[in-house]
């Protein structure tokens, strides 16, 4: 069956239900951007598979018991000796949380241009990238940026979210190393500031969906938080609201609505409606805590449509 790939590094976040210094209770969770969208596009019935680099240790065998439960193919993942990386998620209050990262020389850091090819197979039907990636190590921007490459010169289709990291490079690191990541992709989706890093040029919004068009990208798609989200396809600029949600937890909104709407995009469906189960995903992301415990399968999908406090009988 054609695959939807995705290659990145995955980490176990480990939550807290207050300030870290007190201690207290932990709970552990399979995270990572590019996990996070494998996962929500195999609970929408795709076949979905994620290669990277984990530790031979628990904790990278905790992360492939994940994703083998989410039914996310794991066949080319590779071990190594370095430890799988750990973030701590800080519930410092109800609204505010703090993240912290263990992932300096992890075992994701480790990935290179040899562990993608031996993903990129056949079966290949989409490609999708992170701009998170790339900053991690050499190796891992070469496995990203041979991953685009390889995608444009056999014409695959493939998607970046340009989810910049300011803890792991500086804005001018990234200006320099996005345009060639997001060049030719059929879809960049971003925060409007991350967009304006992919297109350095780009200063307003609608500047950098222009420049990023105009390098042969196919769709820009702004994501706008609780204000939903935007797409600019050259032609058409078309918006989308948020889905009303009480938000309990926004870590892996982002992930979410980019699992949504490519979905879509894979179901043939128009823009509007790429938005629509972006924006339909990400309340389903914020609603719940973890980043993607709370998806939807398929046959959820309708579950928001009725009002809150609903019981479906
Ligand atoms: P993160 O990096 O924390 O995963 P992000 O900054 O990449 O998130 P956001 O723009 O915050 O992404 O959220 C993505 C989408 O999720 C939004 O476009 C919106 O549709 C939905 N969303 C986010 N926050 C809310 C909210 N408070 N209520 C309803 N929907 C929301």
């Amino acid at each position: 069956a054609p695959r939807i790939v995705t290659l990145g590094e995955a980490l176990v976040s480990l939550r807290s239900v207050g300030p870290l210094t007190i201690g207290g209770p932990l709970s552990m969770h399979a995270a990572g951007a590019e996990l996070n969208v494998a996962v929500a596009l195999a609970r929408l019935g795709y076949a979905s598979s994620w290669g990277g680099v984990l530790g031979d240790d628990e904790l990278g065998e905790f992360i492939l018991r994940s994703l083998a439960a989410e039914r996310v193919d794991t066949t080319h993942v590779r071990r190594d000796t370095r430890p799988t990386a750990i973030m701590f998620l800080e519930a410092r209050t109800p609204e505010v949380s703090r993240i912290f990262y263990h992932r300096k020389d992890s075992a994701g850091a480790r990935l290179s241009p040899h562990d993608v090819d031996r993903l990129l197979d056949r079966d290949l039907a989409w490609l999708h990238l992170t701009g998170i990636t790339p900053a991690l190590s050499e190796g891992a921007r070469a496995a990203v940026l041979h991953a685009a490459q390889t995608c444009r010169r056999r014409s695959v289709p493939f998607s970046v979210d340009v989810n910049f990291r300011s803890k792991l490079w500086s804005e001018q690191e990234a200006a320099e190393v996005l345009p060639w990541l997001t060049e030719g992709a059929e879809v960049v989706i971003g925060s409007p500031e991350e967009l304006a890093l992919a297109a350095p040029a780009g200063k307003t919004l609608e500047a950098a969906a222009e420049e990023l068009l105009a390098s042969g990208v196919g769709e820009v798609v702004a994501k706008l938080g609780a204000a939903g989200a935007r797409a600019f396809t050259g032609r058409h600029v078309l918006d989308a609201p948020a889905f009303p949600v009480r938000a309990v937890d926004t870590v892996g909104a982002g992930d979410a609505f980019t699992a949504g709407y490519l979905s879509a995009r894979l179901d043939g469906e128009d823009v509007a409606a790429r938005l629509r189960r972006g924006c339909l995903l990400g309340a389903f992301a914020v609603g719940h805590l973890g980043d993607w415990e709370g998806l939807p399968r398929r046959d959820e999908l309708d579950l928001l449509d009725r009002g809150p406090g609903e019981t479906h009988r």
